[in-house]
């Protein structure tokens, strides 16, 4: 055994805290008695979707593999296999578009039953192999926070190399059980983690070392960076930005061109990046979308649809005793404008009518139907516990239907669905 003075900070930390108050909070300061050096690693599936085709029907692989639609009908790619992006296809391109660029295309049918069930095998071994502080992203994506692996007392970038036998590992063990293939990047935050697995893939592994990112991101364009989206990039190229290094170089106020996100986003530009995991399943909200075959402003179709949606979001916010203070509607016209408007009641929404009428009414309000609806979207968030709902189990479980009464629920007036 090592003497005392020989053993790594982190080791004497630790023992000292089973004589401490410090043993129960050991786990959570340590990231931050650290916080210069977090190693979290991001686990994105390659072209998850299509490669599950591929895996399991063999004359797919190889080939230009498109799940979604079929381009006779209106709808977009889900999906596409990296054959067939060498053609320009693309997630959420109309159909008819990825079918022109690629012709030998081969369109499946979404399965996406399938997909959830992969993904929960997929995250079964990086739970297993990881151990508990992961954020899943979606079905092929995942954070993975390692930061309390390694000793203290190494540098930024030893503790960040020391991760490799880990993203190693999860990626051997993917392809072995599940036959896919994962991109994993190790980085000091989530920001870089996320660059970093989309670096090199298809099943590339890739480390931004703490001494190297910022180099690492000077050009790039700012649109690599989280929450900049086609406005934010035009309105910093008004201001001559147009790469990362742009954004690290610039010493005038971003405000003028960002608002108030101008520091958080000159800290993204230099690496910095100090969002913590979110650890819990937290739902944050619930929604539904149509897309018409042809465009419609039949209100009698429109209703229908939302009559429709809002029946299905209600019925998942009773399952999750879950109420909703917002709606949302969103609306998609020919040319693919997409529109969101919202409207937010003191009194949480659980019923089926009320979320119709509301959208019915937002509709009408702002006047979103003035022309023919490619898609239309209905939406609950702001959601809180369901605290009526969370009282029927007792009373159900004593026998007899429980007695529910709730305020009725004072609603605008509801211009759109007057017809
Ligand atoms: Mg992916």
């Amino acid at each position: 055994m090592l003497a005392p003075s020989c053993q790594p900070r982190g080791a004497r930390l630790r023992e000292r805290t089973f004589h401490g108050f410090l043993f129960r909070k050991f786990d959570a300061w340590l990231p931050r008695l650290c916080s210069l050096s977090r190693v979290i690693l991001h686990l994105d599936m390659d072209a998850f979707y299509a490669s599950v085709e591929q895996r399991d029907r063999p004359e797919l692989r190889g080939r230009p593999v498109i799940v979604g639609s079929p381009p006779t009908q209106r709808g977009v790619v889900c999906a596409a296999s990296y054959e067939a992006r060498r053609f320009g296809v693309r997630s959420a391109m109309p159909s008819i578009t990825a079918s022109r660029l690629c012709p030998e295309g081969m369109f499946v049918s979404p399965r996406i039953d399938a997909y959830r069930a992969e993904s929960h095998e997929v995250m079964a071994i990086v739970r297993e192999l990881a151990g508990g502080r992961i954020q899943q992203m979606s079905v092929d994506e995942a954070y993975i926070e390692v930061t309390s692996g390694g000793p203290c007392d190494s540098s930024p970038d030893e503790r960040l190399i020391g991760a490799l036998p880990l993203a190693r590992k999860l990626k051997a063990e993917i392809l072995t059980r599940r036959h896919l293939s994962a991109s994993v990047g190790v980085a000091p935050n989530k920001l870089l983690a996320k660059l970093a697995s989309d670096y090199q893939k298809p099943d590339g592994l890739t480390v931004i070392r703490e001494s190297e990112k910022v180099a690492f991101l000077r050009p790039l364009e700012v649109q690599s960076l989280h929450g900049v989206g086609h406005v934010t990039a035009e309105n910093l190229r008004r201001a001559g930005i147009r790469t990362v290094g742009d954004l690290q170089d610039y010493s005038g106020d971003l405000r003028p061109f960002v608002g108030s996100w101008a520091a958080e986003l000159k800290r993204f530009a230099m690496g910095e990046d100090h969002r913590p995991l979110e650890l819990g399943d937290d739902v944050k909200s619930i929604s539904s979308e149509t897309t018409f075959l042809r465009d419609t402003d039949d209100r009698t179709i429109l209703r229908q649809c939302l009559r429709e949606a809002a029946a299905e979001i209600t019925g998942k916010l009773a399952r999750r005793r879950l109420a909703a203070h917002t709606v949302l509607v969103k609306v998609r016209y020919g040319n693919f404008t997409t529109l969101t408007r919202q409207f937010s009641m003191e009194e949480p929404i659980t019923e089926a009518g009320v979320l119709f009428r509301l959208g019915c009414w937002l509709l009408g309000r702002e006047h979103l139907v003035h022309r023919p609806l490619r898609l239309l979207g209905l939406g609950a968030s702001s959601l809180v516990e369901d605290r009526l709902r969370q009282m029927e189990l007792p009373l159900r479980l004593k026998g007899g239907e429980p007695q529910r009464q709730r305020h009725s629920q004072s609603l605008p007036n509801d211009p759109y669905s007057k017809s």
